[in-house]
């Protein structure tokens, strides 16, 4: 994969395509999509606004994937949803719970293709590692799944899709009329899974804003994080279209170590990331921005890397998530030692920084940060082929 990755994906939204039988799936679209496939299958117009409320709602907010469920729908309709449309999510082919409870899936989407979501229990939160894109369209060197070329892009059905199937497997879906619960088991949403979600902007964007309707998932956007490696052109419209928190890998403090670690750098330098994050349309000392930084051992985490860090981000209001690397089979590179990590960390705190050194979760199922791929390769077929199995149209 050249690193000089082009600003426009050629894997772009897949259309609406029809599952087996032609039938519409309506997981994914967004009110105003959803409005006019109903037009378009004989739903009166005048009604469509309140049928895209009363389905909205049995679909997101009490998880109901069955037409002859939605009993405040008159029976025939029932029937004529029935016959042109589905309510699909990502099948789950696998599921590890690791030692210390985290939840790996790998689930199947259209074409055959498999991706990894991984769910993270807390004592005050519940945490969904929500993927992208099948494969990465970036290669960085630190991370498994940038071992795996991009496949294809995930619809926005594909995205909250993997909420939805988390949700099923956490017994989350509160149950008409019953007392409202506000715990949540899964209360956070991280884009941090395989791919760069900014990379498939489009998708990711009306996933989230499915997943933060108020009359369905209902996720705040201060609990939604994405992060992306550094697609320069897409961060502001990420505070301006999408509105959630934003996070950015890293990971190094010169552009010689970035351009190896984290190869968009080489389209967009350290400099012109960090001018991109001054700017940001919603840069507050309560919405800081996330550096994250893996703790690779004697490659980015000497004293001098932790003050030229301090001095790089001067001015943005930012925590920095110290990640202890976390290996894979094959991978380039050794954590750094507790000490060193500890020492870096300090630096950063001293600074003024709120410096976390996350806590590795799920090793023992190679589900921690940076450990994701599926089986799922480009080798064997070609883009083409793989797009048209997926019902892409070029
Ligand atoms: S860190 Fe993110 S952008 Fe980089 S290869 Fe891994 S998944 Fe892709």
């Amino acid at each position: 994969m050249t690193n000089s990755a082009p600003i426009t994906q050629d894997v772009h939204t897949i259309p609406r395509k029809l599952p087996e039988g032609g039938k519409v799936n309506l997981v994914g679209l967004t009110r105003e999509a959803l409005r006019d496939v109903l037009i378009a299958h004989g739903t009166p117009e005048k009604q469509a606004k309140m049928r895209v409320g009363q389905i909205w709602q049995w679909i997101y907010q009490w998880g109901v994937r069955d037409f002859h469920a939605m009993t405040n729908l008159a029976k025939a309709y029932r029937a004529q949803l029935d016959e042109a449309f589905v309510v699909e999510i990502p099948e789950v082919v696998s599921k590890q719970v690791s030692s210390d409870g985290t939840r790996k899936y790998l689930v199947r989407i259209a074409g055959g293709h498999e991706v990894e979501v991984v769910y993270i229990p807390e004592t005050d939160r519940g945490t969904l590692c929500v993927s992208s894109q099948v494969g990465c369209t970036l290669t960085c060197s630190f991370c498994h799944t940038g071992t795996q070329k991009l496949v294809r892009n995930l619809t926005a059905g594909e995205i909250v899709g993997q909420i939805m199937m988390a949700r099923d497997d956490l017994g989350e879906w509160p149950v008409p009329g019953a007392p409202k619960d506000e715990t949540r088991l899964l209360s956070n949403i991280v884009l941090m899974g395989m791919g760069e979600p900014l990379y498939n902007f489009e998708n990711v964007r009306d996933a989230m804003k499915i997943a933060m309707d108020g009359e369905g998932i209902s996720l705040s956007r201060r609990r939604i994080t994405l992060s992306t490696s550094g697609v320069v052109p897409e961060i502001a419209r990420t505070a301006e279209e999408i509105g959630c928190l934003l996070a950015v890998s890293f990971h190094a403090t010169t552009d010689e170590v970035r351009d190896k670690l984290v190869p968009i750098n080489k389209r967009w330098n350290i400099e012109e990331l960090l001018n991109a994050l001054r700017d940001y349309p919603r840069l507050t000392n309560s919405e800081r921005i996330t550096f994250e930084y893996v703790m690779l051992h004697g490659v980015n985490d000497s004293d001098e890397d932790a003050h030229r860090l301090v001095k790089l981000i001067e001015g943005i209001p930012a925590k920095v998530n110290l990640i202890p690397f976390n290996e894979w089979p094959g991978a380039p590179y050794k954590r750094s030692s507790n000490n060193r990590i500890h020492a870096f960390a300090n630096i950063i705190y001293q600074a003024g920084y709120a410096s976390p050194i996350r806590t590795p979760r799920g090793e023992d199922i190679l589900a921690a940060c940076g450990q994701l791929k599926s089986a799922t390769e480009r080798a064997r077929k070609s883009r083409k082929q793989i797009e048209a199995e997926a019902g892409v149209k070029n």
